[in-house]
């Protein structure tokens, strides 16, 4: 992951998650919410308040003590994809999601610009989409050990991708009972002719 003016990330910062298990450890402070929040945010996270913010120019280095602020900021976060994890025909696919002073938004793939539903789609049943538990927030652990048995039930069922079919089942039942409204006006027409 490479930010670059995102939040207390003034300077361009490569992150490298490599295999297995990355730990951030720093002073309070220092940081280690911002680099989750800018995962979020180059995967699509459209609400401000949930970064910590009013608006979503918050997420621009707002300058400190020794130096003045920058007018965008910028993170790109580059997937193997040799496995073909993601739909997307590459063997890397990078996402970059660069926001300016002005309040305008660009989103690129490949270095390519794209709309923010293609960045969406691209993680789509991928398991890592900004609101998906690849990133469980303080919060969400308490919600989660608190919860009732129906509500946990979900969250399992989101986990293990159960829920996409869930969608398409209901999906389907509705286009049946419409099917079959349709037959009982076509048979009813029928007997009235006949
Ligand atoms: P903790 O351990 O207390 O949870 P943390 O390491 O997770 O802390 P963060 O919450 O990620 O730290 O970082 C907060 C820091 O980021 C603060 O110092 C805050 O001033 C700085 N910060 C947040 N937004 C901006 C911005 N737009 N410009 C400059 N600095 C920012």
């Amino acid at each position: 992951m490479i930010l670059e003016g995102f939040k207390s990330f003034a300077d361009k910062t490569v992150i490298d998650f490599t295999k297995g298990i990355t730990g951030i450890v720093g002073p309070n402070g220092s940081g280690k919410s911002n680099i989750t929040e800018a995962i979020r945010w180059v995967m699509g996270e459209g609400s401000a308040k949930s970064l910590r913010g009013r608006n979503m120019k918050d997420v621009i280095f707002a300058g400190s003590q020794f130096r003045k602020p920058l007018n965008r900021a910028e993170v790109t976060m580059v997937f193997d994809n040799r496995d073909r994890e993601l739909d997307f025909s590459a063997d890397q696919v990078s996402i970059t999601r660069r926001i300016l002073k002005s309040g305008d938004n660009e989103y690129l793939i490949n270095q390519q610009p794209v709309r923010l539903r293609d960045v969406r789609a691209l993680f789509l049943d991928s398991g890592i989409s900004q609101n998906s538990l690849a990133i469980i927030s303080q919060g969400r652990v308490d919600q989660i050990l608190n919860s009732q048995a129906r509500e946990r039930r979900g969250i399992f069922e989101e986990a293990a991708g159960v829920l996409h079919f869930k969608q398409q089942k209901q999906q389907a039942q509705r286009q049946l009972e419409t099917t079959n409204d349709n037959l009982i006006r076509i048979n009813d027409l029928v007997n009235e002719l006949e």
